[in-house]
């Protein structure tokens, strides 16, 4: 470099600027950098992040998506269809300064016996996603300086699969599973300890609120040494599921009670007792122990159906990769045509309700009947196999029901 290099954006000489760097065809100084980094951020804030790489579905193409491997469930899919697609709206939202109109976003709980679609739902959603998406298991989160994960854990997740780009990660969304394991023990907090319920719902509200939380890149406890990153929660959508084991008797209470007095048997009989879920309100997860500021912080609250035979019996044949499709092209990769006789379908149901297993238990009972299929079929010369109902009842009696009931 020579005395007399000048900047080629401004003309200031070397001697009058701090700095000047050069390029192939001339030279930037110090100034200018800070002025053209300026120019650079005001751009990128005024056009959203990654607007074009973004696919962006309507609603209702969402709900579609999430119809082809979910079973019934109309609410829950409807509620997270327009919550997700809000969510891509929030940030498509070119930020100016001077707009008042700021849209918030709609956190969303939601409430259904276990078994019955939640995590599906959220893993279902997140192969559609274009933005990072964590399941994070709440029963792991305890209060911090206490055995378990401290709350800030459930971001480390999300960086990770963001890569560790912040700006992608304070755009995520995180679904929150169990999270009715963290409600308050008893009324009075204050007799033991509490240290995986409302302390750590403390902790999680700070979450849900939107602040700039300091997330351990690597997880785990904080270490004094590790360096943390800030993440903006305000921008990230989480979605909460829980099975409220036995909140079906408190909204009992408050729907008996609530009847009492006004035209009482006509309202009483339009109750459906068989599922009370879908009257669940946010004075009934207060009752169950969560704090008042998380339910707060949780405006859209949806529950999940209980599954019927009917639901039961679509579960196993029609979802894309339902059980039964994939017990075919299980085989199918050894030249072996596969065919489960109706019969055996309706039998499998069968045992699923007797059993009280639900959907989960579909299959441990598919794979007690298909055992020993799988075992010996791909030795054999015969490249078709047929599932007889009078073949699935041996294959149960064999094994004995008491170890599908336990499952
Ligand atoms: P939850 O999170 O509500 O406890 P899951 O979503 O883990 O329940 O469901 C367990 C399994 O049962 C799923 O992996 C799926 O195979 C089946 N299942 C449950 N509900 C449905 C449904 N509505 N449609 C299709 N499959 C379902």
């Amino acid at each position: 470099m020579k005395r007399d290099d000048k900047c080629s954006f401004c003309g200031r000489s070397r001697n009058d600027v701090r700095l000047l760097v050069s390029g192939v065809n001339g030279f930037i100084c110090d100034e200018c950098i800070r002025q053209a980094n300026e120019i650079v951020n005001e751009n990128c804030r005024m056009e959203a992040p990654d607007c074009h790489s973004l696919k962006i579905r309507k609603p209702k193409e969402i709900k579609e998506y999430l119809d082809q491997y979910v079973i019934g469930q109309d609410e829950a899919k409807k509620f997270l269809s327009v919550a997700v697609y809000n969510h891509y709206k929030r940030f498509m939202q070119p930020l100016s300064d001077n707009d008042e109109v700021e849209i918030e976003k709609s956190n969303i709980i939601l409430v259904g016996e276990t078994g019955t679609g939640k995590t599906l739902l959220a893993r279902t959603i997140a192969k559609l996603l274009d933005v990072p998406f964590t399941i994070v298991d709440a029963t792991v989160l305890t209060e911090a300086g206490y055995v378990g994960e401290d709350i800030e854990s459930i971001l480390t997740r999300l960086l990770q699969v963001s890569d560790y780009n912040v700006e992608q990660a304070q755009r995520g969304i995180v679904f929150i599973d169990e999270i009715d394991k963290i409600a308050r023990k008893g009324d009075n907090p204050s007799i033991t300890r509490d240290v995986s319920g409302e302390g750590v719902q403390q902790g999680l509200l700070k979450l849900l609120e939107g602040s700039i939380v300091n997330v351990p890149p690597q997880g785990g406890r904080k270490h004094p040494d590790q360096k943390m990153i800030p993440v903006d929660t305000k921008n990230i959508l989480f979605i909460c599921g829980g099975a409220f084991d036995g909140i079906k008797n408190k909204i009992a209470n408050r729907l008996n009670s609530r009847v009492v007095g006004y035209n009482s048997d006509k309202d009483k009989d339009k109750i459906d007792f068989n599922n009370l879920l879908q009257y669940i309100a946010p004075q009934d997860l207060k009752s169950f122990g969560l704090i008042p500021e998380i339910i707060g912080r949780l405006p859209v609250l949806t529950h999940l159906d209980p599954l019927d035979r009917e639901a039961l019996r679509r579960i196993l044949t029609e979802p894309k990769n339902s059980l039964i499709k994939q017990y075919i092209k299980m085989f199918k990769i050894d030249d072996i045509d596969l065919t489960i006789d109706e019969d055996v379908l309706e039998f499998i149901v069968d045992k699923a309700v007797e059993f009280k297993v639900g959907a989960r238990g579909l299959r441990s009972i598919c794979e007690t009947i298909m055992m020993d299929k799988m075992y010996e079929a791909p030795s054999e010369k015969s490249k078709k196999l047929t599932i007889s109902l009078d073949y699935a009842k041996a294959c149960l009696e064999k094994v004995g029901t008491a170890r599908l009931k336990q499952s």
